[in-house]
């Protein structure tokens, strides 16, 4: 893949601010996308990425908003259009988890994790749709989990969210699928995050025994697939759900 092929590409990446959406952020950067980094409550951490993106001669600069708000998301999306023309592409990666059994859930673990995490995708790809129909060129890309394919004791929340965004790729793939624009979604397996650093060593050794590798992933596992659903060359590859996961849904 050319080094350089999104020179020219506006990107949106949301909860860039750190784990994988921050080595999104770096990479689509260093594929030449300008990009805005999303954060939530980690003002700090974005303008961090920011600046190292500049300092490796990209452009970006740092968004606020709470994805699950759909008035802060379109303020955000209006300022990355007055910013750079356009939104070419789309990393729904804001995402989290709020774990507990079934039984004891509350409504607020349930409604907290379905907003940010289904919600956020609807409210941020709906914002963006427009302008890439108009354009005839766009790349969605939603992060979902191996959870979302596999359940998981104790996430039905977060699996009932991450699921969904499954049947959102393919049936948005369907709908765009004449106007140059992909959607697809990448689903990783445990990735070493701050996320999984606090689990319970005890935990980390029973979700180990489910990966054929032997080892949980890195960030830029998944930025580095993400690079590649977003390059000009992906043009022909729709719909499709990519397991970055060491073989955990196998
Ligand atoms: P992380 O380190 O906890 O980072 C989460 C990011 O999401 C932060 O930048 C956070 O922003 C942002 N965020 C959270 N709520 C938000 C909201 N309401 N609006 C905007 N941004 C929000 O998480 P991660 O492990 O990198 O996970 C990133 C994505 O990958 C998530 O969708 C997650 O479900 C998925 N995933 C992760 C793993 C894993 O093993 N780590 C596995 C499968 C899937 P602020 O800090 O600024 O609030």
């Amino acid at each position: 893949m050319d080094k350089r092929d999104l020179d020219g590409k506006a990107a949106l990446v949301t909860g860039a601010s750190k784990g994988i959406g921050k080595a999104i952020a770096f990479r689509l950067a260093e594929m030449g996308a300008k990009v805005a980094v999303n954060y939530n409550t980690s003002g700090d951490a974005a303008q961090e990425v920011v600046k190292t993106i500049e300092s490796n001669g990209g452009e970006a600069f740092a968004v606020h908003a709470d994805v699950s708000d759909l008035e802060q998301v379109s303020a955000m999306v209006d300022q990355a259009t007055k910013t750079w023309g356009s939104v070419d592409i789309l990393v729904n990666n804001a995402g989290i988890i709020d774990d507990g059994l079934l039984v004891r859930m509350s409504d607020d673990a349930w409604n907290r994790v379905i907003a940010t995490n289904l919600n956020g995708t609807f409210y941020c790809t709906r914002a963006v749709l427009r302008g890439m129909m108009r354009n005839r060129w766009g790349r969605i890309i939603h992060i979902g989990s191996v959870v979302g394919i596999r359940g998981n004791i104790g996430q039905a929340n977060y699996s009932a969210s991450k699921a969904a965004i499954i049947g959102f790729t393919k049936a948005l793939a369907k709908e765009v699928a004449t106007r140059g624009i992909t959607v697809n979604a990448i689903t990783p397996g445990y990735i070493n995050t701050d996320t999984v650093d606090g689990l319970q060593q005890e935990q980390k050794d029973r979700i180990m025994t489910w990966i054929p590798m032997g080892h949980f992933g890195e960030a830029e596992d998944i930025a580095h697939f993400v690079g590649h659903i977003a390059g000009t060359k992906s043009s022909y590859v729709t719909g499709q759900v990519i397991s970055v996961d060491g073989g955990m849904a196998i």
